[in-house]
């Protein structure tokens, strides 16, 4: 593969030549200083001694300098101060005076040298050029020029000679130059190589170490990160939070995890789409990880669900840092030129005062975050035992509850709703009644979580069947059939089925429509009004008779209640524990109201003959509670009837 080199690798090439050259420069300038001495030493010719005495001190100046040349280059190099270049001009002026040094040397002695000594310095000559084609391999034109100078002048002086024998060594002197030339080339190219396979091979290692850091880079962001919004992810967060728990055993300050969930978000995905949901949760968490510090640890635990911990050591206590934290995430999202509105409901645990194990911590913290959710959307709560003993008898009651009607656990007891003044039974209101392993679970615990988790249906459905399967054998009092009045659930109301079910439990009970009354709360009126009221006009059409149930707890508008056009108007029984007060006053103005909308009245949770006698006087004309009876076994129906006959 050829790899282009940058302009730093050419210059690391350059370095690496440097040092070639430097590093094989003391034994080389060491030779010389011998060879050079041993020369003028070894043949003290009176008429050239002057001259080799003045060279000799010439040279070692010379070689004095480039070994100081070549200490700096060392202390250049190992600064990392890196000037190649520059380095081998400096080398090779060096080397090329020393090669004139020489060649000044054989030109001024061959004159006077006997046959032995110009025969010795021309083999020296030969001998140091042959060394320096290895030893200046590294820069191919110092390498060859030295070679030159040192061999071609000497030889040239030697072959015009006109002793025989130095003709001789001047002719072989040309012809070894010639053969160090060709082999300086040779080594300097195979030098120049080698650099450069080093440097090469460098930079292929430096480009896989870039694409492994890469990889790696991609494989943590791919099992640590969260890729829609950067945050960490589940498992990256476990590790992080249990690391944190462990350290914390050690320091002894409380550690909180906050556990996020947002509020509306699930209604914003699926009326504005996908895409909007993921603007609005990137959003969200760049707003988190604005907040978020150094110490503090968040992920995205999945959903639309966020998770915060940190040691509470020096920092705002968790209920504070919660309450920013909604403040913050309640503020308006922009998002493809709309803005959109969401809260968060926030559940704390507390390490080690809760739990001490990530897990159950994160868990305890949901449960906190569930039960505040439930109770108080968009507001933060710190876990609690007794939470946690709710959500489990809560759970314990939906799994029951499942499968309470196959097991024969549900029945209906009924209260008398009557005519005081004509003492006539006009209807029973069917009650539900659970026993679970011998507890009586009250319907105000278990209707709100049957409506919660899709039981509700089922078990309204039975009671309806079973309310008019009763009523259908229930006596005349009178001359006229109690009628049966049936609490129905606002969900129950609004499932498709509902219509059918009610002519299909009056069809097999054989119970006339006029007969069943449904209870309905004003919740109806939160819901879609239009839908329901169409409903409750058909029902009525069929003869069903509709009562508004625990009327004036709930908001309902005078001109919803005119548009529904009930029968009746069940006054809840909160007024008649308050007739001394305002609820005398307020029972009058719904009895003048409902006379003038044409509907009946029904007073709930009369338990004193003065309340009823109250009531009486008022006007009221139809009444329900534990005064007149309390809510009965179905056999018993039958006895109260006989001895109200
Ligand atoms: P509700 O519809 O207002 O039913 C009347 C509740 O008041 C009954 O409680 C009844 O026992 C109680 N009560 C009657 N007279 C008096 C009295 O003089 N004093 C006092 N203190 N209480 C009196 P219960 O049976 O515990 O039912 C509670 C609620 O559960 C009902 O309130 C109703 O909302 C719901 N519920 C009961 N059965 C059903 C059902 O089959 N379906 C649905 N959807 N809800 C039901
Ligand atoms: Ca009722
Ligand atoms: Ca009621």
């Amino acid at each position: 593969m050829l790899v282009k080199l940058s302009v730093e690798q050419d210059n690391t090439m350059q370095q690496d030549r440097a040092s070639l050259l430097y590093g094989n420069s003391t034994a080389g300038m060491l030779v010389t200083l011998f060879v050079g001495s041993f020369l003028v030493y070894s043949y003290p010719t009176p008429e050239t001694l002057t001259f080799k005495y003045t060279w000799l001190v010439t040279l070692y100046v010379l070689v004095t300098i480039r070994f100081l040349d070549a200490y700096l280059w060392k202390k250049r190099n190992e600064a990392q101060d890196n000037q190649g270049r520059k380095a081998i001009l400096r080398y090779s002026a060096g080397t090329l005076v020393t090669g004139v040094m020489w060649a000044t040397y054989c030109i001024y002695v061959f004159r006077y040298a006997s046959n032995t000594e110009s025969s010795v310095i021309i083999l020296t000559m030969a001998a140091l050029a042959g060394g320096a084609a290895n030893v200046l391999s590294a820069h191919k034109y110092t390498a060859m020029g030295y070679s030159f100078i040192l061999l071609v002048p000497a030889s040239l002086l030697l072959l015009i000679s006109s002793n025989e024998l130095q003709h001789i060594f001047g002719v072989l002197g040309l012809a070894y130059c010639m053969t160090i030339l060709i082999s300086a080339n040779k080594s300097s190219d195979f030098t120049s190589n080698a650099i450069r396979l080093k440097n090469e091979n460098a930079t292929l290692v430096n480009q896989m170490e870039l694409k492994v850091a890469e990889r790696t880079e991609t494989i943590y962001q791919l099992s640590n990160l969260d890729p829609l919004t950067g945050l960490y992810n589940r498992s990256a967060f476990m590790k992080h939070f249990s690391h944190m728990l462990a350290e914390d055993n050690e320091s002894n300050s409380p550690i909180a995890l906050l556990f996020i969930d947002l509020d509306g978000f699930k209604k914003i995905n699926d009326t504005l789409g996908h895409e909007t949901g993921d603007q609005i949760l990137k959003q969200t968490s760049a707003r988190l990880t604005y907040i978020q510090k150094k110490q503090h640890l968040l992920c995205r635990w999945g959903g639309d669900e966020f998770l915060f911990a940190y040691t509470t050591k020096d920092q705002p206590s968790p209920m504070a840092f919660a309450t920013q934290l909604i403040q913050v995430i309640s503020e308006p999202y922009e998002c493809y030129g709309n803005y959109h509105s969401l809260s968060a409901t926030i559940g704390i645990a507390l390490s080690p005062e809760h739990a001490t194990s990530a897990d159950e911590l994160i868990q305890l913290a949901d449960t906190a975050m569930y039960y505040q959710k439930k109770h108080e959307s968009a507001t933060a709560s710190l876990f609690t035992h007794d939470m946690r003993k709710r959500l489990l008898r809560e759970q314990k009651i939906k799994t029951a509850l499942s499968t309470a009607i196959e097991r024969h656990q549900l029945r209906l007891v009924y209260q008398p709703i009557v005519q005081p003044k004509q003492s006539t039974i006009v209807a029973f209101e069917a009650l539900l009644r659970w026993t679970l392993d011998n507890e009586n679970i009250p319907p105000d615990e278990f209707i709100g979580i049957a409506e919660q988790y899709g039981l509700i249906n089922s078990i309204g459905l039975w009671v309806l069947q079973q309310s008019c399967l009763v009523a259908a054998n229930w006596p005349e009092v009178k001359g006229q059939k109690p009628a049966v009045s049936v609490n129905v659930s606002v969900i129950q109301l609004n499932s498709d089925s509902f219509m059918s079910d009610v002519r299909e439990a009056l069809v097999t009970a054989n119970l006339p429509a006029e007969k069943l009354h449904i209870e309905i709360t004003e919740s109806v009126f939160a819901g879609d009004k239009e839908n329901i009221l169409e409903r409750i006009k058909k029902l009525q059409a069929t003869g069903v008779q509709v009562s508004i149930d625990d009327f004036g707890t709930e908001y309902s508008s005078l001109s919803a209640i005119q548009a529904l056009a009930a029968n009746t108007l069940k006054i809840d029984r909160s007024f008649v524990q308050n007739l001394d007060s305002s609820g005398l006053a307020i029972i009058q103005a719904v009895q003048n109201m409902a006379a003038t909308l044409d509907y009946s009245v029904i007073v709930e949770g009369i338990e004193t003959q003065q309340q009823a006698q109250i009531l009486c006087d008022l006007g009221i004309d139809m009444m329900q509670g534990f005064y007149f009876a309390k809510p009965m076994e179905r056999d018993d129906v039958k006895l109260f009837l006989e001895e109200n006959a």
